[in-house]
């Protein structure tokens, strides 16, 4: 069975007077075993989230593809390693729409982070134009072909669904919408890398609160769920990684 992954994404959000969300997660992660739990902050956060988080991982939100050079302001994956951070988000739609990342971008940063013994949590999702125009499927499935990095298994990669439309909106698709994605990316994972596929966990991004987080991750092939804005604190986090324990529960 795949075990649930909270994965909380700070985004550019936190100065060091923050650290003490770090440290409430990390006890509310020790009392929930069953559910693993993670924190992207910041780079400039890294060590000092490290210093404060005991056994909850931390990572990054982002990695150059190369391994040093001439990248004024990038930070490269053995960086990142050297800083503590045991995991890295590539192809976060905010990076592709920002900083015009492509697939291809997020295949190699994926490739570079898992040369460092870095996690990756590797992001597709569809534009609110794609989605309208009934393409969403097809949408993630070409990112997840030109992004799934060589020998790509459950050890060291994570897949996050997240509609663009639905990133700090407040909306969310409909179950039945995100459970139509998942089996999706499940079957593409499949034909991808075999039986691999079915260790690989996919989270839901885009939107969850405590509110809707248990409904969400009793989803088909919702293993787990990657949380911006009610990352930012333990008080709307914690809750989410609760709703992760009762819903493994459930599953048995
Ligand atoms: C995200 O940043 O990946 C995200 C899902 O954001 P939010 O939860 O705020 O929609």
């Amino acid at each position: 069975m795949r075990r649930k992954l909270v994965a909380g994404n700070w985004k550019m959000h936190g100065l060091r007077s923050q650290l003490s969300e770090v440290e409430a997660v990390a006890q509310a992660a020790a009392a929930h075993p069953e559910v693993d739990v993670a924190l992207c902050v910041p780079f400039t956060l890294i060590a000092a989230a490290v210093d404060r988080a005991g056994a909850l991982p931390i990572g990054a939100q982002d990695v150059h593809e190369n391994e040093r050079g001439a990248h004024t302001g990038c930070v490269s994956a053995e960086m990142l390693h050297e800083a503590g951070a045991t995991l890295v988000i590539v192809g976060h739609s905010e990076r592709r729409a920002d900083q015009n990342e492509t697939s291809h971008d997020a295949w190699a940063k994926a490739a570079a982070a898992r040369r460092a013994g870095l996690q990756v949590i590797l992001c597709c999702g569809e534009t609110e134009a794609e989605h309208n125009a009934g393409r969403a499927e097809r949408i993630v499935q070409s990112q997840i072909e030109k992004s799934l990095p060589d020998g790509a298994s459950p050890e060291w990669l994570t897949v996050a669904y997240e509609p663009r439309w639905a990133i700090g909106t407040g909306r969310t698709p409909s179950l039945d919408q995100i459970e139509s994605i998942h089996a999706i990316l499940r079957a593409k994972l499949r034909m991808m890398v075999g039986d691999a596929a079915e260790g690989i966990r996919i989270l839901y991004g885009g939107s969850v609160t405590g509110d809707n987080a248990e409904a969400i991750l009793a989803v088909d092939n919702v293993d787990g769920a990657l949380v911006g804005g009610a990352s930012l604190t333990a008080q709307k986090f914690v809750p989410i990684i609760e709703a992760a324990a009762r819903a493994s529960a459930a599953k048995g």
